[in-house]
């Protein structure tokens, strides 16, 4: 009887997994592996929010596994290491892995490939797993283009491309006998969690999306902006950890249709979209993906301010509270406060992307550090100049002010929007709520990053 080793990463699903159903169609008995990755550690990846949503989603896939007859195998250690280890044990002729595209996924699968062939087995790296379309599958026309460096052309690609028909969970999984697992970790053994973090699991996230494309998805063209609504899917960390299939997310919204559902694949694409520039530019991780000379201030008060949410700019705090409370946050409120740090406080985006991958759930090299430099104006942005205003934008994107009060207690009293300028309240009233005086003037802010880029004029929004 031959044996396939399936290794899981960003793919913690038994529905529309190309690696789990390829495996089974080429080898009678399966190794479901799980591999608690020390370099993850050592990378300081691992935050315990996503530890503690990892843990709910080992143990789902476990559950899965185990309801069509197997199990998952759990080690721990370097990932080449521990896949060698297994394929030795079980005398496997095959490993099957979705293809990653950071820097580290990438170096995962060479010393993967290496290992097993070292071994007398092979690699099997299947594509349109963690992303819908593969990156380097839509390239610009002209020599040597290998992404899109711009989302509008990339999207228009991306929509014809199609998609590959979904999977059906396979009915049965047999594993060989007696491969050593370690126990599963558990949430409750995870110290530092966010108090309101979701709950993780391709159970929960099918029924998370079941839900969302029943309803809610409508009006998400019209809603999703709106702060204190919440009228997105949070579907992000299912899609994080692959709980989740992204192609069969997009061909779900397709068939349902309407305008609310093809602005939410858009959503989706944009996450295609930073898949594939990483793939192509592993640095851009840590290094500007267009370099603007920036001589960026240091971390300090300021940005210990930010982090606190103590700015006193009351969206930009609810925003941070928000995410250090669920582990999680509304792009709006990504979009402001990473405006706010890179922009009016001028601090390098690094140290920002790095307190947001503290905390995120969903937090992911690809879309995290790209977003950031897209806010940053180092990215693929093409207004890097642009700077939110937080009072503008907290007008516009929480017109009552429900989003503020909800996370900043202190201005909980104050009705309407008047929430959004509370150093226009009477002095006693101010000093009444205990909420921090702003720590830079706006004007103040706009002028030091004008003059830091060389501009004169800076369209603000
Ligand atoms: C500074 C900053 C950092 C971010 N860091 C992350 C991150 O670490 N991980 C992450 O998944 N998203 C990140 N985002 C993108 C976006 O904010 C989240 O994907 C979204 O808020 C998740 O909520 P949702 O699932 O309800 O999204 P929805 O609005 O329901 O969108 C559906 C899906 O589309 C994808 N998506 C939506 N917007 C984006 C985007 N701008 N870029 C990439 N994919 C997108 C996500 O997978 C999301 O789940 C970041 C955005 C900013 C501005």
């Amino acid at each position: 009887m031959r044996t396939a080793v399936v290794l899981f990463t960003s793919d913690l699903r038994v529905h529309d997994h190309p690696p789990l159903r390829s495996a089974l169609a080429s080898c009678e008995r399966v190794v479901p592996l799980f591999v608690r990755d020390r370099r993850v550690a050592e990378a300081g990846f691992d935050a315990p929010n996503r530890v503690a949503f990892l843990a709910d989603c080992l143990a789902d896939l476990d559950a899965e596994l185990r309801a069509r007859g197997g199990r998952l195998i759990v080690r721990s250690g370097e990932a080449a290491d521990a896949v060698a280890e297994v394929v030795r044990e079980t005398g496997a002729v095959e490993v099957h892995l979705a293809a990653g595209v950071s820097g580290y996924a990438q170096a995962r699968e060479r010393r993967i490939r290496a290992a097993v062939g070292r071994l007398g087995g092979v690699l099997r790296v299947h594509d349109a797993v963690v992303t819908v379309v593969p990156p380097g599958a839509v390239v610009p026309s002209g020599k040597g283009a290998d992404h899109f460096a711009v989302f509008t052309p990339y999207a228009r690609r991306w929509a014809g491309e199609g998609t590959r028909d979904p999977l059906a969970a396979p009915r049965a999984v047999r594993v060989p006998d007696g491969v050593r697992t370690e126990s599963l970790p558990a949430r409750e053994d995870v110290d530092g969690v966010s108090p309101g973090l979701a709950r993780g699991g391709e159970t929960e996230g099918r029924r998370r999306l079941t839900a969302w494309l029943r309803g809610p998805v409508r009006a998400y063209a019209r809603r999703h902006d709106d702060l204190a609504g919440d009228a997105t899917s949070r579907l992000s960390p299912h899609l994080h950890f692959g709980t989740l299939s992204p192609t069969e997310i997009v061909r779900r919204a397709r068939e349902k249709g309407g305008e609310g559902a093809e602005a939410f694949v858009r959503q989706v694409c944009w996450r295609d979209f930073h898949h594939q520039v990483l793939a192509a530019r592993p640095d851009a991780a840590t290094e500007d993906y267009r370099p603007r000379d920036d001589a960026w201030r240091t971390d300090g008060d300021e940005a210990e301010a930010w982090r606190r949410g103590r700015t006193g700019y009351p969206v930009v705090d609810a925003a941070m509270r928000q995410l250090r409370h669920e582990g999680w946050t509304h792009n709006r409120g990504r979009l402001l406060a990473a405006s706010f740090l890179t922009k009016t406080l001028y601090v390098d985006w690094r140290t920002g992307a790095r307190h947001y991958l503290a905390l995120l759930v969903d937090g992911d090299v690809a879309d995290n550090q790209l977003n950031w430099q897209w806010v940053a104006g180092t990215g693929t942005d093409t207004r890097p100049n642009r700077v939110l205003n937080p009072v503008r934008q907290g007008r516009r994107y929480d017109p009552d002010g429900a989003y503020v009060r909800r996370w900043v207690p202190e201005l909980a009293g104050i009705r309407g929007p008047a929430v959004h300028e509370p150093w226009k309240l009477p002095a006693r009233e101010r000093a009444a709520c205990g909420y921090p005086e702003p720590v830079v003037a706006l004007a103040d802010g706009l002028a030091r990053f004008q003059s830091a880029r060389g501009l004169d004029v800076t369209r603000r929004s």
